[in-house]
């Protein structure tokens, strides 16, 4: 369990690339909660951005989706692994928000 968890913790370091923050905590029925926070912004003194999702894989996902959402709007001259499934991405926040969020260029 902890090897598992944090091996899962240097997986989602090495696809949020430098400026990723991740920490995986264990919730009351012993879920994994996926913290990924951005060091960039709090480095700046701005309120730390950061996103907190619960769940295995599908919280993995969704904290991952929304941190490659974060770099593009905040640090677009970042490079990170998880920018190579920006379209994935953005086709997942469709799927789970259909028809909410226009989403530009289309
Ligand atoms: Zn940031």
């Amino acid at each position: 369990m902890v090897a598992s968890r944090s091996a899962r913790e240097r997986k989602a370091a090495a696809q949020g690339g430098p400026l990723a923050r991740v920490k995986i905590d264990l919730d009351a029925e012993q879920q994994f909660v996926y913290k990924i926070s951005c060091s960039s912004c709090r480095a700046k003194g701005h309120r730390a951005w950061s996103t907190y999702r619960p769940g295995e894989d599908n919280g993995f996902m969704a904290a991952m989706d929304r941190w490659t959402f974060h770099l593009v709007e905040k640090h677009p001259d970042s490079e990170a692994p998880c920018l190579a499934f920006l379209s994935e991405a953005q086709q997942r926040l469709h799927e789970r928000r259909e028809g909410v969020v226009p989403e530009a260029g289309s």
